[in-house]
């Protein structure tokens, strides 16, 4: 018994010492994308390999600038943000309309909305950041797939198809950052749907820089359900180590699944993220500077504080679920503070009465 203790300590040693005399970026690798911008030859590049970009159907999804323009480090002033959530492209039709072959065209037309809307601002907001659950379809196979309609990932094809054709209507100049949400990679992410992900939207956590602002993507999947890909889940956790920041004006966190919706107390639910890893990660995220999280999941405006932290949940670009029409969030980003208004693309939550489908439509 002593001596497979003895020969278990000297193993676990050894292990230890392997990992603390690896250099950093060795550990670090698809981590963090600011560190890759900082290294050079082989590290570099291999940190860049790591990071994997969306496929050219997506142009303004390469926020290259973000990650290597070192002026986007520095504060030169106030600047505006897009931030919406759940365009999720298919859900009116087959969760709100309970239609037997749904399409997408309504969430088709209310992005395009914003998309429109935002093309004629001026000054352009930096950047549009979707929080999560671009598609509804899951990324699963029929066999994997126990909760929605059946051939998931086919119909999920499709409709990547749509969102890449809408967004290549977004002006050059405003760039796209997408969020993961369970319809992304799945309820439960396994290895195939995190494939699935980073084809079709890249990475799925790294952190980026703009006008001195750092932005954090997480991937909420791996808080909520920790052991569904436990090897992504620790990555992500060590990246988590690395938010803080003193250069940064600001540190701002996007995820998908809210880690409360009003207040961090309050009870599990389906919406939030369990408190015993809520509170735990809310006290993490306040020590390193977070002061604000921008969500989605939730359909509804929602949000709250703890301490200093803001937390906003913002209703859907697609299906309300609340008494929020579709809409999204402008976000000023000032000298002292954060602000935001939600701003509606619809008057109303009903859609039984929708037309917006009348450009695919059979019916007329
Ligand atoms: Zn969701």
């Amino acid at each position: 018994m002593l001596i497979k203790l003895g020969i278990l300590c000297a193993v676990i040693l050894t292990v230890a010492t392997v990992l603390v005399s690896l250099p950093e970026v060795e550990k670090n690798v698809n981590l963090d994308l600011n560190t890759a911008v900082n290294l050079t030859g082989r590290n570099r590049e291999r940190s860049i390999m790591e990071y994997h970009p969306p496929p050219e159907s997506l142009p303004s999804m390469n926020i290259t600038s973000f990650l290597e323009d070192p002026t986007e480090r520095e504060w030169k002033g106030p600047f505006t943000f897009i931030q919406g959530a759940d365009t999720q492209f298919g859900m009116i039709d087959h969760y709100l309309l309970k239609k037997d072959e749904p399409n997408w065209d309504k969430e088709i037309a209310l992005t395009r909305d914003v998309i429109q809307r935002i093309n004629a601002m001026n000054p352009k907001p930096k950047f549009f950041v979707v929080c999560g659950d671009m598609l509804d379809a899951f990324p699963y196979t029929v066999s994997q797939n126990s909760r929605e309609f059946p051939g998931a990932l086919e119909l999920r094809e499709k409709q990547y198809q749509d969102f890449v054709q809408v967004f290549k209507e977004l002006v050059s100049d405003v760039k796209l950052v997408c969020v993961c949400g369970n319809h992304d990679i799945g309820d439960t992410p396994t290895k195939e749907t995190l494939q699935v992900y980073k084809r079709q939207f890249g990475q799925d956590y790294f952190s980026f820089w703009a006008g001195g602002v750092k932005f954090v993507v997480l991937n909420s999947q791996y808080i909520y359900v920790p052991d569904a890909i436990p090897e992504e889940t620790e990555r992500q956790m060590q990246f988590m180590d690395g938010i803080a920041d003193p250069k940064a004006k600001f540190i701002v966190l996007f995820m998908h699944i809210p880690l409360f919706v009003e207040e961090p107390e309050e009870e599990d639910f389906y919406f939030n993220v369990p408190k015993e890893r809520r509170l735990q990660l809310l006290e993490k995220f306040y020590t390193a500077g977070v002061r604000y999280i921008f969500c989605g999941h939730y359909h509804r405006n929602a949000g709250g504080r703890y301490k200093k932290l803001e937390l906003v949940v913002t209703s859907a670009i697609g299906a309300p679920l609340g008494d929020n029409p579709s809409g999204y969030r402008i976000v000023n980003v000032g000298e002292d503070e954060i602000s935001h208004n939600y701003v509606t693309i619809r008057d109303s939550t009903d859609f039984s009465n929708s037309n917006e489908d009348t450009s695919n439509s059979n019916e007329s």
